[in-house]
């Protein structure tokens, strides 16, 4: 009767969940934020929407009250690394205290309204 190999080393998972994208770009006017990833996803969002996604604290509280609380035309001033796989943006606003996973950029552009059915 076969045994069950006890000495095999555990693997390191070919598809991480949370692939890191290749670039994340600013447009020159600050308004459009870029991601692309090795395996061809690209996605392209504008300040106004990541703002508007922010779940931060004071955000969410801010959706609760009912508060509006956008520039018309916000833009991203920075965008600074918060471990691999997320990135914290400052908005025109002052606003910095989001977090943004890049994977959920994904989620964010994958379904702009225009194209939804
Ligand atoms: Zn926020």
């Amino acid at each position: 009767m076969p045994q069950a190999t006890g000495d095999k080393m555990a693997g390191i998972p070919n598809h991480p969940s949370d692939p890191i994208p290749e670039t994340v770009t600013l447009s020159a006017d600050r308004i459009w934020l870029s991601a692309s990833w090795a395996d061809g996803r690209q996605v392209r969002l504008t300040a106004n929407s990541l703002r508007a996604a922010c779940r931060c604290a004071t955000c969410t509280r801010a959706r609760i009250d009912g508060l509006p609380a956008q520039e018309s035309e916000m833009r991203i001033t920075a965008i600074h690394p918060h471990g691999p796989n997320v990135g914290r943006l400052t908005f025109s606003d002052g606003h910095d205290r989001g977090l943004y996973p890049w994977t959920w950029l994904l989620e964010l552009g994958a379904t702009p309204p225009e194209y939804r059915s």
